[in-house]
């Protein structure tokens, strides 16, 4: 990494971490005349509490929230937020509920706060993506990039164990493309692998206790803060693409399809990454061979490793690395189609080829 000649981009959000937090948005609300809400039924506790604080018609809860963000779901909540006069959006849930967030602020323009409740890392991007007939369409633009971000840990706290497995496996795959991204700089570099290394202890956590105890929770919750920051800083390669070719097309969860792909991912790029981010890689992960440290991590949390376990069928490879490859762009190792079918392969059977 060359500390001497790079260039960073900082995205303007003011975060808040630590127990409690939740209520920095009673604060945060008091310039605004109306929220509308994205929250599911989950949810609804907290929706309570700033109805009570700050009285009903103040809040309006959109309580529809679908994976992939589809654009009619956009058009019922946009007319909600005409109809209601709403002034900002609020977004509680997880990558679903602050795509959806993202999707109105795109046309009202609304300042969007997010309380995240996975570690996705939605919350830390200006990415947006809308799904219609045609397919999903993603983007950038900063107006969707949420200006206040909470990270309380009672939000993540009573997830499922398998969930919260998979979804800070999503975020270790945008730590790891955003330390070897062809855009990378020192900034990124360096919060990547600190997230990485929080990740892998909180992981660890899971894994020992078959629980989400409270010190892994808020480890998780840091790493997935640096997870969205690299997601946003750094141009991601192959695993993003990939994940979201087999979640859009054969319509698989997105952070199983993350958690499985992980390892092969990193097997496939290994050869072609620096000493230097092989070593740093090691020393994170505390491994000799990273690929084989990732694919263990997923098997103690007892979360999938096999393409097969998560519903993909083997004879839809071929489709997956046309798809694939009929987008060009940047990544450490070549993409060749027999090199990505191989680690296609051992994705399914869920057997590293160097094990
Ligand atoms: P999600 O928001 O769809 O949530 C997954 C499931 O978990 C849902 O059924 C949800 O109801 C449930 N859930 C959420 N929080 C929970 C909790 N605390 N306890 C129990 N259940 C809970 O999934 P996600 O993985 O958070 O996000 C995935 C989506 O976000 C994808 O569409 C992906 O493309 C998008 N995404 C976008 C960006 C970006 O920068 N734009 C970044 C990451 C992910």
């Amino acid at each position: 990494m060359n500390h001497f000649s790079f260039q960073y981009t900082a995205y303007p959000s003011t975060v808040f971490f630590g127990k409690n937090s939740f209520e920095e948005v009673f604060k945060l609300l008091s310039t605004y005349q109306k929220a509308l809400v994205i929250a599911a039924n989950r949810q609804v506790n907290y929706v309570k509490a700033l109805q009570d604080k700050l009285g009903a018609d103040r809040i309006y809860n959109f309580n529809e929230v679908v994976q992939h963000v589809p654009v009619d779901l956009i058009k019922k909540a946009r007319q909600k937020q005409l109809e209601e006069q709403t002034d900002v959006l609020i977004a509680i849930g997880g990558g679903s509920a602050i795509g959806l967030a993202k999707a109105l602020a795109l046309e009202s323009r609304h300042t969007i706060i997010a309380v995240p409740t996975t570690y996705a890392g939605s919350e830390m991007t200006n990415i947006w993506g809308i799904t219609t007939p045609e397919g999903k369409t993603t983007g950038r633009d900063m107006v969707v990039l949420p200006k206040y971000v909470i990270y309380d840990p009672a939000m993540t706290a009573g997830m499922p164990v398998k969930l919260a497995a998979t979804s800070a496996m999503n975020a270790m795959a945008h730590l790891m493309e955003a330390v070897y991204g062809h855009d990378t700089n020192p900034i990124s570099y360096n919060n990547s692998l600190d997230g990485i290394s929080k990740l892998k202890q909180g992981m660890q956590m899971i894994a020992a206790q078959h629980t989400l105890s409270l010190e892994a929770n808020q480890l998780l919750q840091y790493g997935s803060f640096l997870a969205g920051k690299g997601l946003c800083e750094v141009s991601m390669s192959l695993h993003h693409k990939l994940a979201h070719v087999l979640g859009g097309t054969f319509n698989l969860d997105h952070a199983s399809v993350h958690t499985v792909l992980q390892a092969y991912v990193l097997e496939y790029q290994w050869n072609a990454l620096t000493a230097d981010v092989q070593n740093d890689f090691k020393k994170s992960l505390d491994n000799p061979y990273p690929p084989a440290a990732l694919l263990q991590l997923a098997k103690n949390m007892q979360a999938p490793t096999s393409l097969q376990e998560i519903g993909f069928k083997e004879g839809d490879i071929d489709k997956t690395i046309d798809i694939v490859l009929s987008k060009p762009y940047a990544n450490p190792r070549p993409l060749v189609k027999e090199n990505l079918i191989s680690m296609l392969q051992a994705a399914y059977q869920g057997k590293l080829l160097q094990a």
